[in-house]
């Protein structure tokens, strides 16, 4: 590959935002990437930020996937029960209906909850275990 600035210079990398290959005299080496002198340097920059920021924020993403599973999990099973216990203080009262219909609502609901909590727990555990880099 050529250089794109100068074409009689081969090149010995390219350019992390543009994708240009760049000889020694047109490129900046910023450590985790190059970038075109003078042109890129700022693209490149915010590049290897977001993707240092992404990498150390996965692990945490990773951890509030599963809390947030693990709540559902509750939620829906909190729901169930309140259900349960509507529709048979509902059912020992036949004076009321209401009790009734509502613990079904909330059964209903528990249900769903806890069926989407269960969907959820399988994708969430394929997830990868990751441990924040060290910086
Ligand atoms: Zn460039």
């Amino acid at each position: 590959m050529k250089c794109f600035y100068d074409p009689a210079q081969d090149a010995v990398g390219t350019c992390k935002s543009c994708g240009k290959g760049l000889s020694p005299n047109h490129l900046t080496d910023l450590g985790k990437g190059l970038a075109c002198r003078d042109r890129c340097e700022g693209d490149v920059k915010a590049l290897i930020t977001l993707i240092d920021r992404n990498i150390a924020s996965s692990a945490a993403t990773n951890q509030i996937l599963k809390r947030s599973s693990l709540t559902a999990y509750g939620s829906g099973t909190f729901l169930f029960a309140m259900g349960l216990i509507f529709v048979f203080v509902g059912l020992k009262n036949r004076q009321l209906d209401f009790p009734i219909y509502l613990g079904g609502a909330f059964t209903a609901y528990g249900l769903w909850t806890l069926s989407r909590s269960f969907r959820h727990a399988a994708i969430v555990s394929q997830l990868p275990e990751e441990s924040p880099p060290k910086a």
